[in-house]
């Protein structure tokens, strides 16, 4: 009976989750997005307060050998205009090798925004309550993040 309910629990993550990093991510920001790594430490802190653990954080000129290991912030340049933020996640077999999170520059003080993005680059899926972070648009969750 223990053992059921954990499982039932273990189902009820934050939010759907599709895939998982086997090691702690590393976070680069590079050259051309516009986001302040104090920005992105405090979205990190919503994160790490439910569990979540990361790597180091560091602005970085150029990107070129940044790729497996790690979440990186670039430049928003293939935004569509609908979006304050997107994310492409690549994994193997439900494994997260990397993210690539572009935000749009009038979001890139958003918290709200920077956190959600970072959800999706730790595998999460959106959520239908607008008391979650990965609620499908992010600026209209009621979900405060200390700066
Ligand atoms: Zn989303």
């Amino acid at each position: 009976m223990f053992l059921l309910s954990f499982l039932i629990l273990c189902s009820h993550a934050y939010a759907p989750q599709t895939a998982k990093w086997e090691f702690k991510p590393n976070i680069v920001v590079c050259e051309g997005s516009s986001v302040k790594v104090d920005s992105i430490k405090a979205a990190t802190k919503f994160w790490e307060d439910k569990g979540h653990e990361f790597g180091t954080i560091e602005y970085v000129e150029d990107c070129i050998d940044y790729h497996s290991g790690y979440i990186l912030f670039v430049n928003a340049d293939n935004i569509n205009n609908a979006y304050a933020g997107t994310c492409e996640l690549f994994d193997y077999s439900g494994v997260i090798m990397s993210a690539y999170i572009e935000i749009w520059d009038g979001a890139r003080s958003d918290l709200q925004v920077i956190a959600h993005e970072l959800g999706h680059a730790l595998g999460y899926d959106h959520h239908n309550s607008k008391n979650n972070i990965m609620y499908k648009n992010a600026t209209e969750t009621n979900v405060y993040i200390k700066r």
